[in-house]
């Protein structure tokens, strides 16, 4: 299992410029290749091979342009790795090879948004409080956590805001934590962020919220500037330092609360939600993007298989607000302002979220699932044929995306019907436990 862990580093003013000049010529290498395959794409003839667009591109390069040779190589050749695969991703998308969402063709790098250049092999090395980066040199590095391993590559981040990062690649393993023999079903929701089966209800922080007469403020100063000003680039970096802090906010409580639930649960249930669609809805769409459903979705499912937990997310067209948990009666669609209501069967009284949420735990229709780790291989080609649907779930992540961006989310247009026939077999664990040992 692959794993990032990101730490912040503070170079000084020398190493700054010479960050920066790597981030130009890693920008100048994929945009002249990306221009160049867009060409060759236009005229029909086939895209040239990474080691082609090396030649081209780094070493042919070099001799006419000297700056070129001021900056280590490698990451000059990591950024065409990657360009070579974005395109192969965008084709498998294209061909339907790559299940998910569509993967768009790759694009021009921008000097002003997020900048990236990763070293592998003998161009760094790290050390007690420093990391060595060839031709940048020694910088300074905060170790907030340890690394539990020998990385195998580290990517240098320069974010809108301008603070500069470390994040490193590692193998991990996965780890045990002690069995709890307790499940729990998650419904989520806008007022209160996560209703669980047991009847707890977590309120979550609205940074967005918070901060958004703070925002308005800072965003109206940045449109009076005059383009190109040195108050303008002042104001655009108080605009994305106060992005950053409320992204902080909200990845912070997603991450206290996932680890929470993975530590006291066994199986963890949550709902398919179309939050794409959800989000359309303009009244909704900032709420719904301040409490990062989507990505506690993703923490929850990465925990789960880092600890060896079980993790499920059920169909999203299930009936969860609407049948009663007791007697299973379907009291009809309730509108969003009913939060309680009385079974017209059995005559239980309903907090609807606590109800749906024990709905979810019981739901056996799921969509995408993580479980325990392999221990057994066994029957395996007969399971293929009949699965193929479920090992897009699993595709290989490209080197230097993070692991946590696995595109697994099913497209939102998808029809009922198509859902149902993934079900009947994804109930089965033990299918998934063999499958993924073919990626
Ligand atoms: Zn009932």
């Amino acid at each position: 299992m692959k794993a990032r862990y990101k730490y912040r580093i503070y170079p000084n003013h020398i190493q700054i410029t010479k960050l920066n000049k790597l981030f130009g010529c890693c920008r100048y290498v994929w945009n002249q290749s990306l221009a160049h395959c867009n060409q060759i794409y236009a005229s029909g003839e086939k895209k040239l091979s990474y080691v082609d667009l090396t030649k081209q591109f780094i070493t042919q390069a070099k001799q006419k342009l000297i700056w070129l040779k001021d900056v280590a190589s490698t990451p000059l050749q990591q950024s065409l790795k990657d360009l070579d695969q974005a395109y192969k991703n965008f084709f498998n998308s294209c061909t339907g090879k790559r299940k998910g969402i569509k993967v768009k063709a790759p694009k021009f790098k921008s000097r002003k948004s997020r900048q990236a250049a990763r070293f592998v092999g003998s161009n760094y090395k790290i050390a007690q409080d420093k990391i060595f980066l060839t031709k940048i040199g020694k910088v300074k590095i905060v170790w907030s956590r340890p690394l539990p391993n020998q990385p195998t590559s580290v990517t240098i981040i320069k974010d809108s805001a301008g603070s500069y990062f470390a994040s490193f690649v590692v193998e991990t393993n996965p780890e045990f934590l002690p069995k709890t023999e307790n499940s729990i079903g998650i419904d989520l929701g806008i007022s209160i962020f996560a209703t669980l089966s047991n009847g707890d209800k977590i309120v979550a922080p609205k940074p967005l919220k918070q901060n958004l007469k703070k925002l308005a403020k800072f965003k109206r100063k940045f449109a009076r500037t005059e383009k190109g000003s040195k108050r303008r680039e002042k104001a655009r970096l108080r605009v994305a330092k106060l992005h950053g802090k409320i992204k902080d906010i909200r990845t912070d409580f997603l991450h206290k609360l996932s680890t929470d639930l993975v530590k006291k649960y066994d199986t963890i249930v949550l709902e398919d939600l179309n939050v794409s669609g959800m989000i359309k809805n303009r009244k909704l769409a900032k709420a719904i993007s301040d409490l990062g459903w989507r990505q506690f979705r993703t923490l929850t499912k990465a925990k789960c298989e880092k600890y060896s937990r079980e993790f499920r997310v059920i169909n999203r067209w299930e009936p969860t607000s609407q049948k009663c948990h007791c007697c299973g009666f379907k009291g009809g669609k309730k509108e969003l302002n009913v939060r309680e209501w009385t079974c017209l069967n059995c005559g239980t009284f309903h907090d609807r979220d606590i109800n749906a949420a024990i709905n979810i735990l019981n739901t056996q229709s799921v969509v995408e699932t993580v479980t325990q780790p392999i221990t057994k291989v066994e029957t395996v080609e007969t399971k293929i044929a009949e699965n193929q649907i479920q090992l897009s779930l699993f595709d290989v992540v490209a080197e230097g995306q993070p692991e946590t961006n696995k595109r697994t989310r099913r497209r939102g247009k998808s029809s009922p019907k198509k859902d149902v026939r993934v079900d009947e077999s994804s109930t089965r664990p033990e299918s998934f436990k063999q499958l993924s040992l073919f990626d």
